[in-house]
């Protein structure tokens, strides 16, 4: 099925099954995937320029659902920013996840823009839920013409850009444990607005409330969201303090390079990173 479109607008078309996406992109070079396009609608600030179709996603059903199970969270790459953050809400360990897709843009954007949305765009480095899946070791379960595969979180970030463009993200999987995890974001001025800066914290402690094990992401600090590996291995050992971590945080931040951007200067976005450190830890120390 196709919907008209007025003249000069690109043309829609509506499968309700992921099979019949694929196939349609598969046969029509020049379509790309729309979900729920609030990236996609500023294309044209962005200088780019809209394809003369668009695969609509909206109505595959198989892409909306979150199933929570014992081990893992299957979350479809068609479930909204708010429907994330109302299903993750009871779960303790997710705080940090629930947080990055209740948070981000406002709730206007966020009842409809998807999960998928934000992860595949290559050129959007300060997308929410990156960092967050980043640090919950998430993977992606994306579905093409050759048929299903699931990869790693940073195999996908490093892949997605050369994907075919056939090739649909289906679901993100989240591996369940007994951590605590948070997401801390620097907006400049407003919510609504891109945060300059993202950590992700997720740890787990012993009984004697030592970090036993943590991972760290940073998001928008630099065009592509990635672990700080070396700050995870000071934590690793250490009780969860908030002003510890942020001395800790400033010695390891030479490990950045901040992308400079319209919004901050890279400089900038690097010297926040102890703040957001330290907000992070002081949020896992609140939660029980
Ligand atoms: C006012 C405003 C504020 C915003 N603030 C934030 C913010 O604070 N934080 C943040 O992270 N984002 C923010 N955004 C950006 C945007 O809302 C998010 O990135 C959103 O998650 C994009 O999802 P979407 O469904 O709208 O994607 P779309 O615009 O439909 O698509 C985005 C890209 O993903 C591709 N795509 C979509 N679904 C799939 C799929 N299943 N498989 C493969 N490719 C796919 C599309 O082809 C396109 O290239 C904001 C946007 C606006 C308009």
């Amino acid at each position: 099925m196709s919907a008209p479109a007025p003249d000069g607008a690109p043309r829609l078309l509506l499968p309700t099954s992921l099979p019949e996406a694929v196939a349609l992109l598969a046969e029509t070079p020049e379509a790309r995937p729309m979900a729920g396009a609030t990236w996609l609608m500023r294309a044209p600030l962005r200088g780019e320029t809209h394809p003369r179709t668009y695969v609509a996603l909206g109505r595959i059903a198989d892409l909306k659902t979150i199933e929570i199970g014992d081990a893992e969270i299957r979350i479809g790459a068609g479930a909204t920013h708010a429907e994330l953050a109302a299903a993750l809400a009871p779960l303790p360990e997710c705080r940090g996840l629930a947080d990055a897709a209740g948070r981000s843009a406002n709730r206007a954007v966020r009842a409809v823009a998807t999960v998928g949305g934000n992860i595949a765009s290559a050129g959007f480095a300060a997308a929410d839920l990156v960092p967050a899946l980043l640090a919950a070791d998430a993977e992606i379960e994306l579905e093409g013409p050759d048929g299903a595969r699931r990869i790693g979180f940073e195999a996908f970030l490093t892949d997605r850009a050369a994907l075919a463009p056939s090739t649909l993200i289906a679901r993100v999987v989240v591996p369940r444990g007994t951590w605590r995890s948070a997401h801390a974001r620097l907006p400049l001025r407003v919510a609504g607005d891109y945060p300059v800066a993202i950590v992700d914290l997720l740890a787990a402690t012993d009984a004697g409330g030592l970090i036993s094990r943590a991972a760290v992401a940073v998001g928008s600090v630099e065009p592509v969201a990635r672990r700080w590996t070396s700050l995870e291995a000071a934590l690793v050992g250490t009780p969860l303090d908030a002003d510890a971590a942020a001395e800790m945080a400033k010695a390891a931040a030479g490990d950045f390079e901040g992308r400079d951007g319209a919004d901050a200067p890279g400089r900038y976005r690097v010297q926040v990173l102890p703040a957001l450190v330290q907000r992070a830890v002081a949020a896992l120390a609140a939660q029980s």
